[in-house]
C-alpha cells in the first residue's frame, strides 16, 4: 500500500518547487536534512511574500482605505484556511502567534493569572522541547503549582502506565508534544487527551513537528489547545498558530496589552476585544499570516497522506542503511510509531565533529541536544546527530549522507 503511494509520489516535480535545493555547498550538491529545525519554502510561498509587499502592504483592521481592506481580507481569509486545515469549529479559535514557543507562553502566562493555583499539578513529559518545559516551570515558580514529568522507556516512548499513575484530581494541565523533535516519537495523544479529560485537566498539544507531516483534526483529538510554527510548515518564520477551544479562550485573561486587543480604553477602565483579537495585541506579522495559508494550500495540493507515506519510506530506508553500514552506530529513539527523524551516534565520535565533516560534504544535519536536554539526560549523552527528512528529500540524498558518514567515520573513529 505504502509502496504504491510512494511510487506515485511526484518527487521530481516537488523538488522543482524548492529553488534552494538546487545548489552546491562547498562544491557538493546540497542535502538538507535539518527539516525538524526549519523547513525550506516552495516558490509559491516565496512569491506570495513579495506579492504581499508589492501589492497590498498596509496595516490591518484599522484602515478604511483600499489597501488596508485588502490586507485585512487576506489576513482573515488566511485564518479561515488555517481553521479548515485544523478542522477547528470557529475561526476565532485560531490565534495568530509568532510560533510554537509564543503559543505555549501565551497559554502559560494567561493561565498563570489565577487559573492555575498553588498545589495544582502540570504534567509534561520527558520528551518535550524546552519550549514546552520552561514556560510551565516559570508558571510553577510564580503560582506554586507543581510540575510532574511522564517518563519514557528505552525506545523513547512515553510510559502510558506511568502517565496514568500521575493523573489525579490535582492535575490541571497536560502539556505534551504530538511528535518529539529529538527522536521522532509519535505520541498517542488522542488517548492521552481522553484520559486527562477524565480528571478534568486541560490539554495543550505542541504540534510543531506534527503539522508539517500529518493531517491534524483538533475536534477529533478533542485538544483544548494545539500550537505550531509556520516556518516548520514550509511557511515563513515569525508566524505561528495557537488553536484554543472557544470556551477556554473566552475564560482566559489577555496575555499582552496594547492596540488591537481592546474594545474601549480610558484611564479608569479598559475593556477587551472579543476573540481572537483579545490575544493579538499590536500589529501582527501580516505577510506571515497570509503566506502561511499559501504554505497550507501547497501541502494540501500534494496531500498529507501521500507526504506521510513517502516520508515513512525515507525513514525506513535511512534507518536500514545506517544500521547495515555502521555496526557501531546507535540509534537514539526507536519508537514503534515514529516520524521521519533519525537521531544517532557514530561510535564514540562527538556528534559535533561528525556534523562539521558532513557539512563540508554538502550534508546539513543538526547536532547537539536539539533543545531537549532532559531526553539526553535520560540516555546519559550530551547530544546526537539528527537527520530529519521532508517530502522533498530523496533516497539518493540518504545515500550521499551515508557516503559522507563513511568519510567521517574513517577520519575520526
Ligand atoms: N516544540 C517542538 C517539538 C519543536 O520541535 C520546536 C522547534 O524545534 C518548538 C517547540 C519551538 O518552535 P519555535 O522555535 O518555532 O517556536
Amino acid at each position: 500500500m505504502i509502496k504504491e503511494s510512494v511510487q506515485a509520489f511526484p518527487i521530481s516535480k516537488v523538488r522543482q518547487d524548492f529553488p534552494i535545493l538546487h545548489q552546491e555547498v562547498y562544491g557538493k550538491p546540497l542535502v538538507y536534512f535539518d527539516n525538524a529545525a526549519s523547513s525550506q519554502k516552495p516558490k509559491v510561498v516565496i512569491d506570495a511574500i513579495s506579492d504581499y509587499y508589492n501589492q497590498i502592504n498596509s496595516n490591518i483592521h484599522r484602515g478604511v482605505h483600499f489597501l488596508s481592506q485588502q490586507a485585512t481580507d487576506a489576513y482573515e481569509a488566511a485564518r479561515e484556511t488555517i481553521r479548515k486545515h485544523l478542522n477547528a469549529e470557529k475561526s476565532h479559535e485560531i490565534i495568530y502567534t509568532k510560533g510554537t514557543t509564543d503559543g505555549i507562553n501565551l497559554v502559560a502566562s494567561s493561565l498563570g493569572q489565577g487559573l492555575i493555583k498553588s498545589g495544582d499539578e502540570i504534567l509534561v513529559s520527558q520528551l518535550e522541547h524546552h519550549s514546552n518545559i520552561v514556560p510551565w516551570q516559570m508558571l510553577c515558580e510564580r503560582s506554586g503549582a507543581v510540575l510532574k514529568v511522564i517518563p519514557i522507556n528505552e525506545r523513547g516512548e512515553l510510559i502510558q502506565a506511568e502517565f496514568e499513575k500521575l493523573l489525579s484530581a490535582k492535575t490541571k494541565l497536560l502539556a505534551v508534544n504530538h511528535i518529539s523533535n529529538a527522536m521522532g516519537t509519535i505520541n498517542p495523544i488522542k488517548e492521552m487527551i481522553q484520559k486527562a479529560h477524565e480528571y478534568g485537566a486541560w490539554v495543550l498539544i505542541d504540534g510543531a513537528q506534527s503539522v508539517p507531516h500529518m493531517a491534524v483534526d483538533v475536534q477529533d483529538l478533542d485538544a483544548d489547545f494545539y500550537t505550531f510554527s509556520g516556518h516548520k510548515l514550509f511557511g515563513p518564520t515569525g508566524v505561528g498558530v495557537l488553536y484554543g477551544k472557544e470556551k477556554l479562550l473566552e475564560m482566559m485573561p489577555p496575555y499582552q496589552g496594547g492596540g488591537e486587543m481592546i474594545a474601549e480604553v480610558s484611564f479608569e477602565k479598559t475593556t477587551y476585544a472579543g476573540l481572537p483579537h483579545k490575544f493579538e495585541a499590536g500589529t501582527p506579522n501580516i505577510a506571515g499570516g497570509i503566506v502561511l495559508a499559501k504554505a497550507i494550500d501547497y501541502v494540501n495540493q500534494i496531500g498529507l497522506d501521500a507526504i506521510g507515506a513517502y516520508e515513512n519510506e525515507l525513514l525506513h530506508y535511512g534507518t536500514q542503511r545506517l544500521k547495515s553500514q555502521f555496526p557501531d552506530l546507535r540509534i537514539i529513539g526507536e519508537a514503534e510509531n515514529k516520524a521521519s527523524v533519525i537521531s544517532f551516534l557514530l561510535g564514540d565520535i562527538h556528534p559535533y565533529d561528525v556534523g562539521v565533516i558532513l557539512d563540508k560534504l554538502g550534508v546539513a544535519v543538526r547536532t547537539g541536544h536539539h533543545c531537549a536536554q532532559p531526553i539526553m539526560q535520560h540516555y546519559g549523552i550530551n547530544g546526537t546527530i539528527r537527520a530529519s527528512f521532508a517530502f522533498y528529500n530523496t533516497k539518493s540524498e540518504i545515500d550521499q549522507m551515508i557516503d559522507a558518514l563513511d568519510r567521517a567515520h574513517n577520519m575520526l573513529a
